[in-house]
């Protein structure tokens, strides 16, 4: 069975790529029958940030990549936030401890300091390893009379004991494998000072005892994997798969997507809101189509068809086909892709889904409202676009495009409008199409300079809909008093 995990720490909003992790874990699991596990990584208290786990449920629940163990609905390997297993890490760390595969260092911050000011000079960099753990403070170079004292007097991180130029190998799934010598790593921390375990420590320990089979993370957590095996190596226990996934660049393909880009170019880099900066989900995105876009930043399915809910990607989704190089942010795609999932469901499911944004056309026109949503759909790239492309049901238009007035200039406005309105008053609304061509034949014409002109009157300008549709919801008073006006302001 396979288990992956989401492993989010609650430092802020969740963004593009952390969503993106998220997707491809569910996505992931769903494929394979799987279990999609949410733990929250919150072992940095300084770093916590109040609201944020709130925040990732929350976002998780408007996509709908609901996860089958998390820390409010629990499940068999909890708890699961971090800060709730402190006693498991104390456990584990001590029998590292007792197998020689850590131990105890006492160094002050100031003489770390200087050690590394004079590697740093020397050396080009400074690294706590084999080659220099025993100038230090630590339970190596202290007798154990001298490590027992100095551990009642607190002060002290545990740090894992890395053996001298070896070669470590790790493997990941769309990297193949990863080899590093071990005198360019580190003698990692793996407790702190506080008592709560590094990164590294816990989430090694976790996936093992959440039974995770396969890590599914970004790229930036690939230089962690080194380590993360030799964490493995030092319990004895088998590593998981791992999968790291491309960065995702900002829309020049110049350096990572950031939200100062999403600022300064106008698009959201978080799924909803935090604090006073908006989401996809207040930008008027559809969940399944934010998805659908943020599938494609490192993943090229197979099939021709770009447009797929989240049930198709349950089925397609094939690691194998998941890229290695960087993926480019594009944010007219993602709107595009949002215009056509919007055009794909029915009227009557966007106001559903929408109840906020159709709530004055809901007041005015009730049960019509489903025939308006259904007129413009085809023509909204965000949902959020529904007020602007409605606005002519709700009032009269107020002022007149410039360059309709200016094509329609030819015409003798005055007379047209009136036989327009005489049309109106004589005919059924469903019949006017027909009326126009008669009135149009008997005074020489077209029916084009009568639909233009009844548009500019009705809407304010010659883009919208399908005319007659549009009067047919407005009705024959309100289709009056608009033609009434724009006669009026013509004879002025
Ligand atoms: N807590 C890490 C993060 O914030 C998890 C990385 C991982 O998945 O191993 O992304």
């Amino acid at each position: 069975m396979e288990r992956v995990r989401f492993a989010p720490s609650p430092t802020g909003p969740l963004h593009i790529g952390g969503l993106r992790t998220a997707l491809f874990n569910y996505l992931y699991a769903r494929k394979h029958g799987g279990i999609f596990v949410l733990r929250v990584e919150d072992t940095d208290q300084n770093r916590k940030v109040d609201n944020s786990e709130a925040y990732i449920h929350e976002s998780l629940a408007w996509t709908g990549i609901s996860p089958d163990e998390d820390p409010i609905k629990g499940g068999k390997y909890g708890p699961y936030r971090q800060s709730e297993r402190k006693d498991i890490y104390q456990k584990h760390m001590l029998e590292l401890i007792e197998n020689g595969k850590a131990y105890y260092a006492f160094d002050s911050g100031e003489a770390l300091g200087l050690a590394r000011e004079k590697d740093e000079k020397e050396k080009g960099g400074f690294k706590y390893n084999a080659q220099n753990r025993m100038l230090f403070d630590n339970s190596l170079t202290n007798s154990k009379e001298e490590t027992a004292n100095k551990l009642k007097e607190g002060n002290v991180v545990i740090r894992l004991k890395v053996d001298a130029d070896t070669e470590v190998m790790a493997s990941d799934l769309v990297r193949g494998s990863v080899r590093v010598n071990s005198n360019e790593l580190e003698d990692k921390i793996l407790m702190k000072k506080d008592g709560m375990p590094t990164y590294h420590f816990a989430n090694v320990v976790d996936d093992y005892l959440m039974k995770i089979t396969t890590v599914i993370r970004g790229e930036e957590w690939l230089p962690s994997l080194p380590i993360h095996q030799l964490l493995y190596d030092a319990f004895g226990w088998n590593p998981p798969k791992f999968m790291h996934l491309p960065l995702i660049l900002n829309p020049s393909g110049k350096g990572k997507l950031s939200k100062r880009d999403g600022d300064k170019n106008g698009y959201p880099v978080f799924p909803i809101q935090w604090n006073e900066t908006l989401g996809y989900r207040e930008s008027g995105f559809l969940p399944e189509a934010h998805l659908n876009y943020i599938a494609q930043l490192g993943w090229s399915p197979k099939r021709e068809e770009e447009l797929m809910t989240l049930a198709v990607m349950e089925k397609e989704f094939d690691v194998a086909n998941v890229q290695k190089g960087g993926a480019r942010f594009d944010f007219e795609k993602a709107k595009w892709i949002n215009q056509q999932h919007l055009a794909s469901i029915t009227a009557d499911e966007l106001i559903n889904r929408f109840p906020r944004i159709v709530e004055s056309l809901n007041d005015v026109y009730g049960g019509k409202t489903v025939t308006i949503v259904d007129l413009v759909k085809e023509r909204l790239v965000l949902m959020n676009d529904l007020e602007k492309a409605t606005e002519f049901f709700l009032k009269d238009p107020e002022d007149y495009d410039e360059k309709a007035m200016k094509r329609i200039g030819k015409f003798d406005i005055k007379t047209v409008l009136e036989l327009i309105s005489e049309s109106v008053k004589e005919n059924e609304l469903s019949e006017l199409k027909d009326a126009f061509v008669q009135k149009g034949e008997a005074n020489g014409i077209g029916l084009g300079a009568f639909m233009q002109i009844t548009r500019i009157a009705i809407v304010g300008g010659l883009s919208g809909p399908e005319l007659f549709s549009i009067l047919e919801i407005l009705g024959k008073d309100v289709t009056l008093r608009r033609l009434e006006r724009l006669i009026n302001i013509t004879t002025l």
